[in-house]
């Protein structure tokens, strides 16, 4: 049986949350407001934003097909990455699996919280299998860490795959879905009802165009989204973010159409690749970027600087020796890039 006390440091479990003027009433009906030490001057940016996000939630819950209760929002996806450690993993004592390479954030926040990161190598089609994930567990493993569509590598990982190390892992385990809205495959909050160890990553930083004002969200169980509520800092998404974010989910339709015309791009742009003499392959791709093996990827990579044209340089990465990673820009900025790499 799973048991998520057994798994969330004592502390936490434990943990009185802070109680701030706005958990302690909310309503509509008042309209003199003297409990939080705010200005009455200077509306609307002088009063608390909401600390739960209710009214953001109330359309991300229906955007994603997911209930409120099950939904957390914080400052990036940088801040529902971060806190899984805080809640489960005590520094010095417990490790996480995640696979390799990956994004980078789930190893800084590892280190910055003290916590072992065990890295397993994917294969040469940069996927994996279960059992090798969970062969790198021990009774310390709180949590596997998988990236779906990968970052850097760009490919979905095997779905059943994952699903295995899920049904086979007893502590938590993270997919992170930044770039699930470019994906051919079928998203895991989908599952969420079958697994209460899992916990689905999102953001507004990729496909919502919004990577500004700072919007990730994690979906879970409703008893892990509320350990997550309690650990985070009371108002940790401001208003302006809130607004803006409101705004976009206005429109969610406005989305897809980014979203086609960036995949057409990127087959445009992959195929043009294809033929560049100094491009020695092209890696299949389910996200807004794909990962491109170079004849000698730091030297391009310097050349399109000199140019005012940046595109990341992975080759130090494991698994991609001479590779360069391509966001797909607009048609105007993906056709300079083209004539600057036919020029080198
Ligand atoms: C870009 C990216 C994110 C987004 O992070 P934010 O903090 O939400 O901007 C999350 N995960 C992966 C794998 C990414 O590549």
């Amino acid at each position: 049986m799973f048991s998520l006390e057994r798994l969330v440091r004592p502390n936490i479990w434990h943990l009185a949350p802070y109680s701030s003027a706005r958990d302690e009433y909310s309503g509509k009906e008042a309209h003199v407001f003297l409990d939080a030490n705010e200005n009455p001057y200077g509306a609307p940016y002088n009063r608390y934003p909401d600390p739960l996000q209710r009214e953001l939630k109330k359309q991300i819950a229906k955007v994603k097909g997911i209930p409120e209760d099950m939904i957390f929002l914080g400052n990036g996806s940088d801040e529902a990455i971060d806190l899984p450690y805080r809640i489960f993993c005590e520094p010095g004592k417990d490790n996480v699996v995640a696979i390799q390479p990956t994004y980078g954030m789930y190893k800084v926040c590892a280190d910055i919280n003290d916590v072992e990161y065990r890295p397993v190598m994917l294969d040469d089609n940069f996927d994996f299998k279960a059992a090798d994930l969970l062969k790198a567990c021990d009774q310390h493993t709180k949590i596997i860490w998988i990236c779906s569509p990968n970052n850097p590598t760009g490919n979905s990982l095997n779905r059943d795959e994952i699903i295995k190390v899920i049904e086979g892992f007893e502590g938590i385990v993270v997919v992170d879905e930044a770039y699930s809205d470019f994906a051919q495959q079928k998203t895991l909050r989908t599952e969420l009802a079958k697994y209460p160890n899992l916990i689905v990553l999102n953001t507004m930083s990729k496909a919502w165009a919004l990577a500004a004002i700072r919007l990730g969200m994690a979906f879970a169980s409703k008893e892990i989204v509320a350990i997550y509520n309690k650990v985070k800092y009371p108002y940790n998404v401001n208003m302006l973010t809130q607004q803006q974010a409101l705004e976009a989910l206005k429109d969610p339709f406005e989305i897809d159409k980014w979203v086609k015309t960036i995949l057409a791009e990127r087959t445009r742009l992959m195929q043009a690749f294809q033929e560049l003499p100094i491009c020695e392959q092209v890696y299949k791709t389910d996200a807004n970027f794909f990962l491109a093996k170079m004849t000698d990827a730091q030297k391009i990579y310097d050349y399109l600087v000199d140019k005012g044209i940046i595109v990341r340089n992975r080759t130090r990465v494991q698994l991609c020796n001479n590779c360069l990673r391509i966001t797909i820009g607009m048609k105007s900025e993906n056709n300079e890039l083209l004539a600057a790499l036919r020029q080198y």
